[in-house]
């Protein structure tokens, strides 16, 4: 029997109508590529998005479209994030700090057959423009007529200025409603190897996961939040936060291109920002800022890291400086992104000190709506003992099945289950730890130990600025940890006192072999560790050795 509750599909616009209508005076304020600040509210957001769409009808686009995006987080693009979803479009959103060769693929492997870009990428768009004119119809530039930058196109492709086609358009349109697995929205991954892999979202679930991570144990959003996300809305929907801020009716502060530590301190007391997501660098950044100038930060009470394992030295130098408590979460492009996050059962409460920065390094517990477990190489199902270390896979209705352009359920195990690439410990109360990726994971003498753990480590010492550990070949015990460390500015590094910080942290045999101080380490085009490339010109570096 079926229940007799209305049927209502969960459409995207539903979250911008409701916040037009509920919180119509809330802000949405932007730093455009002016480094001025544009404000506006979301009642503004969604009219302009009904004008928007209007503009999309004129450029010719359909139900099922790709429009690529090229974009800060800004208005323009927020607009462009609802617009295209909400007439039945698909918003696809490019990682525009990838090899230019890799943008082009993923433009035409995408088919985008319209191309909104910042004004900073007109050179970018110009060097690609002949290699994606089979599919790219229109470029519009997110600005007005007079800040048109100079752009040349290939033979059939035209240009626009945003603002004169928005100044042009009716805002007359009518939200449709229509299958919620309508696909909305379209991310590729970065991937460390091969070639970047779309994942494509539909509007049910985009809602479920905004539903999700306003949640009190996830980000805790409400009308009276001013929420700031770092995170740029070009890497995975910026993390579901402009859609999970208008469900909520919070206030979205965005930073356009200048995500240093000065810029963020500034805007972040300027816009009475309470809480703030982004990755570890960038909050490292805004800490040595504060540190080197004395500021302070007035109206913020919590920073959200991710993306990548959180430094213990953040969360301690957050909470005992500047009283900020730095929350852990963990997801993937795959997810939507977000998959767990660590707020505090009642048997964490209560932790303090070392305790509680020790317990905050875990990636957290699993959202409610998803399903997670870890196993060994039989898939056999791991114990949740917090020590025993596995494949984490999970499942979901946010959880991707299949990479787009592939067969539906094909990045599935016969079970259903997503194998994350990640390596992980799950403790008795259900938190969640990463301890490797797959790949990165060192297999020494058959036994596993964690890069990340050795990593965390090398970075608590007070002359490392930055550390890899990856797997090196090894003439008898197959792969054994390579350390190697970048200096802070204005220090040395004594690899033996390196070392001996791992006394009585680690198992003996944990320890690296070798720690080699190097300049710098490369980093994928979002910020993380690009340990392919350590790999493939280190892992021969043990092979003499007896
Ligand atoms: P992406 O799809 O580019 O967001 O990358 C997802 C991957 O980033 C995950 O599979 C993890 O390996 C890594 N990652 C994300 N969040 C964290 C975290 N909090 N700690 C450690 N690794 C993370």
């Amino acid at each position: 029997m079926k229940g007799l509750m209305q049927p209502g599909g969960l459409m995207i616009s539903s979250l911008l109508t409701h916040a037009a209508r509920h919180h119509a005076t809330g802000e949405v304020v932007s730093r455009t590529h002016e480094t001025t600040t544009h404000r506006h509210t979301w009642a503004d957001v969604e009219r302009r998005a009904r004008q928007l769409v209007r503009v999309l009808h004129h450029l010719g686009v359909g139900e099922s479209d790709r429009v690529g995006t090229l974009a800060w987080n800004g208005y323009r693009h927020l607009e462009v994030y609802y617009a295209a979803p909400g007439m039945g479009a698909i918003c696809h959103t490019i990682n525009p700090r990838l090899h230019p060769d890799d943008i082009a693929y993923i433009v035409n492997h995408a088919g985008d057959t319209v191309l909104f870009a910042d004004v900073s990428f007109a050179p970018l768009i110009t060097m690609i423009a002949p290699r994606i004119a089979e599919t790219v119809k229109a470029v519009v530039m997110l600005t007005d007529a007079a800040g048109m930058p100079e752009v040349t196109l290939a033979p059939g492709m035209a240009l626009y200025a945003y603002d004169s086609l928005m100044d042009a358009a009716d805002d007359d349109f009518a939200w449709p409603v229509f299958d919620e697995n309508t696909a909305s929205a379209l991310c590729y991954t970065s991937g460390t190897t091969g070639r970047p892999k779309g994942v494509l979202y539909s509007h049910r679930s985009t809602v479920l996961h905004a539903y999700a991570i306003a949640l009190p144990d996830v980000l805790d959003l409400r009308a009276t939040s001013r929420i700031l996300p770092v995170v740029p809305m070009f890497h995975v929907n910026a993390w579901g936060i402009p859609y999970a801020a208008a469900l909520t009716g919070a206030a979205l502060v965005l930073p356009g291109r200048h995500l240093d530590g000065a810029s963020m301190a500034q805007l972040l007391n300027a816009e009475r920002v309470t809480f703030t997501c982004g990755v570890p660098t960038v909050w490292l950044g805004l800490l040595q800022h504060l540190r080197s100038s004395g500021e302070r930060l007035h109206t913020v009470t919590r920073i959200m890291t991710g993306g990548s394992a959180a430094p213990p030295l953040l969360i301690e130098a957050f909470r005992d400086e500047y009283g900020v408590v730095v929350e852990h979460g963990w997801g993937m492009t795959e997810l939507s992104p977000v998959g767990t996050y660590n707020a505090p059962k009642p048997a964490q409460a209560g932790l303090a000190g070392a305790d509680a920065v020790r317990h905050m390094l875990k990636q957290g517990r699993i959202l409610p709506g998803l399903d997670m477990k870890i196993v060994d190489g039989a898939d056999k199902a791991l114990p949740w003992d917090g020590v025993a270390f596995g494949d984490l896979k999970v499942r979901g209705p946010w959880v991707t099945s299949a990479y787009f352009g592939d067969e539906p359920g094909s990045a599935l195990d016969a079970d259903g289950w997503f194998a994350t690439g990640d390596v992980a410990t799950i403790d008795p109360d259900g938190f969640m730890e990463i301890t490797d990726r797959s790949k990165d994971v060192i297999k020494s003498g058959g036994e596993w130990i964690s890069s990340i753990t050795l990593e965390n480590i090398a970075v608590s010492h007070p002359d490392v600025a930055e550390a890899a550990v990856i797997a090196a070949r090894h003439p008898k015990w197959d792969e054994r940890p390579l350390l190697l460390v970048v200096p802070r500015a204005g220090h040395t590094v004594d690899p033996a006192s390196v070392l001996q910080a791992y006394e009585g942290k680690i198992a003996k045999w944990w320890l690296p072999d070798e720690v080699l101080v190097v300049p710098e380490l490369p980093h994928t085009a979002t910020g993380k560790l690009l340990k392919t490339a350590l790999r493939s010109r280190y892992r021969d570096h043990y092979m003499g050795a007896g």
